[in-house]
């Protein structure tokens, strides 16, 4: 495992294959949202640069096992 860099192998959306993109919001907490369809992880927060990347690996690993929310557009 290499430490150093934060890049993270995110698996296909598991509800369309879409992109999933690990995203930061307010610099306090991050999720994996799809590009596609919008389903998204839940929301992990961090306060300091150590654990920015346990909770990147977090919703990263959140991802990759499909524990995803869907929320549902107006149809
Ligand atoms: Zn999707």
């Amino acid at each position: 495992m290499d430490n150093n860099i934060a890049i993270y192998e995110l698996e296909d959306c598991p509800h369309c294959r879409g992109v999933g993109q690990l995203l930061h919001e307010g610099g306090w907490n991050c999720y994996v949202e799809c590009l596609d369809c919008g389903a998204q992880t839940t929301f992990v927060d961090y306060d300091d640069a150590g654990s920015k990347e346990e909770a990147e690996r977090a919703v990263v690993r959140l991802w990759n096992m499909g524990k995803v929310i869907r929320i549902e557009r107006g149809e």
